[in-house]
């Protein structure tokens, strides 16, 4: 084997380690959702919201309900290792003074319901204004 084929190989078993990674991800996201379905019907009867015989909208409703919930979990949850994977410190937008960042929480209201995302925020104290750091900055 030479170089480039060593390299090659070593590019085909990263991306292998990937996809088997992925798989064993998507596996267990599936075990999850399933998890989540049976506890949402075992909820669905404790609370006595599905009792009898409903009309399959209730049933829909409420399925519904739990896929909103697990979408604005997952984007404070993505919001929250952005903030956290960003550079401490930015460069403000108007004047290129390097300023510290702060965490700030803020309310979106996404397609899914209300979301509390976490962002960056940057005070210049030279330009006394609050400006979000550049995505270039990110540290990433
Ligand atoms: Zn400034």
């Amino acid at each position: 084997m030479d170089g480039t084929e060593a390299i090659r190989a070593g590019k085909n078993s990263s991306a292998a380690a990937d996809s088997a990674k992925a798989k064993e991800l998507r596996e267990r996201l599936e075990r999850l959702l399933r998890e989540a379905a049976n506890v949402e019907v075992e909820l669905s009867r404790a609370d006595g919201t599905i009792k009898g015989v409903p009309h399959y909208s209730l049933i829909e409703g409420r399925a519904h309900e739990l896929g909103k919930q697990l979408s604005r979990e997952v984007q404070e949850h993505q919001m929250r290792e952005l903030a956290a994977s960003h550079a401490p410190m930015a460069k403000c937008p108007q004047c290129d003074t390097r300023c510290a960042l702060r965490l700030r929480k803020r309310t979106v209201k996404s397609v899914d319901g209300d979301a509390d995302l976490q962002e960056l925020v940057g005070d210049c104290p030279r330009c006394r204004r609050s400006f979000f750091p550049d995505a270039r900055d990110a540290g990433l």
